[in-house]
């Protein structure tokens, strides 16, 4: 029997690297990067990952069982599928990263970090993409990364979308609700994040599961994450997803917070949650003669973490549509 996240965590090429059952075709890839092909043409593009960041392990679990499923002929697949795990040798050792953040890297910013084990495997996974999706003729195409937060959150499961130029897809983002998402966070610029990446170069419809609180392998309460997966074996399946509890709120980046200098102090609590209010003027952060302060009437943090390397984010401000 077929084992994704084992094959993937010995760290060896598997010993069968293609095969086929009733409903698809797969093929190995490299490490953690397997393609999936239903025998039936289909319109539809998928790539599912999970693990860009080692320690967030809860949403590689539910991949790997959804996965495992596909490769057992369990479930039917009605999209061409790309399923990755991001950094297999910081799943390995459970940690965030070895050396650097892999999801500040993607649309060529790894050539700008020290070369390092997530460079060369930011670099490994545009490639991969870049083979899967451009030969697709598909109308549609999806990428939905999963994550769990460092901290806890008000909103426990929310979604991030990378900017774009044309208008989000209502389906898409309903689907996002469907899959137990409270929130929506609309990114107004750039970044180096995954789904950035395959927003911008292949126009998918692209988004960042994040679904609660990081903790190690067998430690996850997959329970909570029970809605999201019903969810993703319907879409996999082309059936009808769970109903959306409510409609997720909606929020768009206010302003970032940067860590410019040795010199940076973020004045938040090590408990403050992700999506905090704060009311007009607090003094959320200083950095030698730069100070941040809420520019609205409220504003809500999102990823507060000072211990960042100097000049990447130390949080987002939120204001809500
Ligand atoms: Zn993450």
């Amino acid at each position: 029997m077929l084992d994704f996240l084992a094959q993937t965590l010995a760290g060896k090429v598997p010993t069968q690297t293609a095969g086929k059952n009733t409903h698809l075709r797969w093929q190995w890839w490299d490490e953690g990067i397997w393609a999936l092909t239903p025998h039936q043409s289909v319109e539809k593009t998928l790539v599912l990952s999970a693990g860009i960041h080692g320690n967030e392990t809860a949403p590689v679990e539910i991949l790997a069982q959804l996965v495992d499923s596909l490769l057992a002929g369990e479930l039917a697949l009605q999209w061409r599928l790309l399923v990755v795990l991001g950094n297999p040798e910081a799943l390995r050792s459970n940690q965030r990263y070895q050396h650097s953040d892999m999801n500040r890297m993607f649309g060529g910013g790894w050539q700008q970090f020290p070369e390092s084990i997530e460079t060369q495997r930011a670099c490994r996974l545009e490639h991969a993409l870049d083979l899967f999706l451009a030969q697709s003729e598909e109308t549609i195409c999806w990428h939905l990364d999963m994550h769990t937060a460092i901290r806890s959150s008000y909103h426990p499961r929310f979604g991030v979308l990378p900017s774009r130029t044309t208008p989000y897809d209502e389906a898409f983002l309903s689907w996002l609700g469907c899959a137990g998402l409270q929130a929506l966070v609309f990114h107004q610029s750039p970044g180096g994040t995954f789904t950035h990446f395959s927003s911008e170069h292949f126009n998918a419809l692209s988004c960042t599961l994040e679904l609660g609180k990081a903790q190690p392998f067998g430690e996850n309460d997959l329970s909570q994450f029970e809605q999201t997966k019903q969810a993703l074996q319907a879409l996999l399946s082309g059936e009808t997803p769970p109903a959306a509890e409510g409609e997720p709120l909606r929020y768009k980046v206010a302003q970032q917070i940067t860590r410019l200098s040795d010199d940076f102090v973020l004045h938040m609590s090590a408990k403050t949650q992700n999506f905090t209010a704060f009311p007009k003027d607090t003094l959320l952060a200083e950095d030698g003669d730069t100070r941040y302060v809420v520019k609205e009437d409220i504003e809500y943090v999102l990823f507060p973490n000072p211990h960042v390397a100097v000049g990447l984010r130390a949080g987002l401000m939120l204001r809500e549509l």
